[in-house]
């Protein structure tokens, strides 16, 4: 068994992993950032970088060089419900550099973060390397192990961060269940070309059902609702129902819809929203989707593991530079900085937009908007305000601590 030796094991590199292996290893913490996967190729993960997140990166000085990579710009999000168009949510007044939501796939985030991550001497990220097993001593977690392509290997650390997602292996050998909220919806996913000149709200909810579509340049990205459980009932109606479920969510798409020929081509996603009571024990910490997987309203996930990872940094770092154990009351002020915006964020997510969500497979025609809606329409400034919750989030984390 190889045994590697460091201040900090990060398990999982995604958005929140990677984010706070990066600021730990600058602020000259050393940081091992273990990653079951080869690579961050995975199709249909959260795509959205926020303002809150654009932000950060131009606190660390990477902005023009991140806007080079290949993005398309949302400065609002508009609705149509049965038929009415609104804006429901206006990031262009947002006090931040870039007021605008740049939808990026995920891979090409983390790249760019594993990239500049690799400039600090402290880090080091190794791909193929599953973490299977948390290491404890004394009542204390010391470190993992993990199946690497060159064998096994047992990583010792002062601090092991747990940010494996929503599925969370270090969650489970921690003994830990988190509190589970109702889903208020499942999600399926599927692509359908773009052509010049289409133009599709990003949100409609009327005849058809529910459907979210993200405009990736050559085609758009479709997040379609349905009532939790109802999928087996989706594919034994058959395909062409679904051709026309789509068709009619969105007519100027009903000529291609036939291209999802084979329901290999449509992902179905479980909605999961569930919070840990408690983020820690001694020697570990939970973040990102390990500490609280949001539902999908808002494409706030990527966002919230991200700030819970500068959170981390802020508090954190300098009690990891100091050397030694990391104490629980340590550990508490990140769950104490960071639980209270997942937690407003998931009420947002289930209890306010309630109304939104698909209630009826067979009648999900949606013929008016929630009284709400009215509102929105007449009040830019509620308009304003929703941007600034979605764009921001409730506790906007910044980059407080300089390059060591
Ligand atoms: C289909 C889909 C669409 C989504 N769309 C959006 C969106 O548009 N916007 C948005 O903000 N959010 C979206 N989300 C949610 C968002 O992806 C998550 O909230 C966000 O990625 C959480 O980041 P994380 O780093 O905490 O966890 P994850 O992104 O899940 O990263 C966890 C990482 O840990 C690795 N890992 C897991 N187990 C182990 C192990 N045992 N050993 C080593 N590595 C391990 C995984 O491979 C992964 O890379 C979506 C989620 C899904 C599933």
């Amino acid at each position: 068994m190889r045994v590697e030796r460091t201040r900090c094991c990060v398990v999982g590199g995604g958005p929140a992993g990677m984010m706070a292996g990066l600021l730990l290893a600058r602020q000259g913490c050393e940081v091992i950032v273990l990653e079951k996967h080869a690579d961050f190729l995975r199709d249909f993960r959260g795509d959205t970088v926020h303002p809150s997140t654009l932000e950060l990166i131009a606190e660390l000085g990477w902005i023009e060089e991140f806007l080079q990579l290949p993005h398309a710009k949302m400065r609002e999000v508009t609705v149509s419900i049965g038929g009415r168009q609104i804006t429901f949510a206006d990031f262009r007044r947002l006090p931040a550099r870039c007021p605008y939501i740049a939808f990026m796939p995920q891979w090409d985030f983390l790249d760019f973060l594993a990239n500049k991550a690799a400039g600090y001497a402290g880090f080091r990220l190794m791909r193929d390397a599953r973490m299977t097993e948390l290491i404890a001593e004394g009542g204390r977690t010391v470190g993992v192990r993990a199946t690497t392509t060159q064998g096994p290997l047992e990583v010792r650390a002062d601090l092991v961060i747990a940010a494996d997602g929503r599925h969370s292996t270090a969650r489970e050998q921690a003994g830990l269940e988190p509190a589970r909220s109702a889903p208020p919806m499942d999600v399926l996913w599927f692509r359908l070309p773009r052509r010049q000149g289409d133009q599709v709200p990003f949100f409609q909810n009327g005849r058809g059902g529910v459907l979210i579509s993200i405009d990736r340049g050559d085609y758009f990205q479709h997040a379609y609702a349905i009532p939790v459980g109802d999928y087996p009932k989706l594919r034994e109606a058959g395909l062409p129902a679904f051709h026309e479920r789509i068709g009619a969510a969105a007519p100027a798409l009903a000529d291609r819809v036939t291209l999802i020929d084979d329901w290999e081509k449509v992902h179905d996603l479980t909605v999961r929203v569930d919070r840990l009571s408690r983020w820690h024990r001694p020697g570990l910490l939970f973040i990102g989707d390990a500490a609280h997987a949001m539902a999908p309203a808002g494409g706030v996930g990527i966002n919230l593991a991200v700030q819970d990872a500068v959170a981390t940094a802020n508090l954190l770092a300098p009690v990891l530079r100091r050397g030694g154990e990391v104490s629980e009351n340590e550990l508490a002020k990140v769950q104490a900085r960071r639980e209270w915006p997942a937690k407003v964020t998931q009420a947002f997510q289930v209890r306010v937009l309630r109304g939104l969500y698909p209630k009826d497979l067979i009648d999900d025609t949606a013929d008016h908007a929630p009284l709400v809606f009215d509102a929105f329409r007449a009040l830019p400034p509620l308009r304003h305000a929703m941007g600034r919750f979605i764009g921001l989030g409730a506790r906007p984390e910044h980059i407080t601590q300089p390059l060591a």
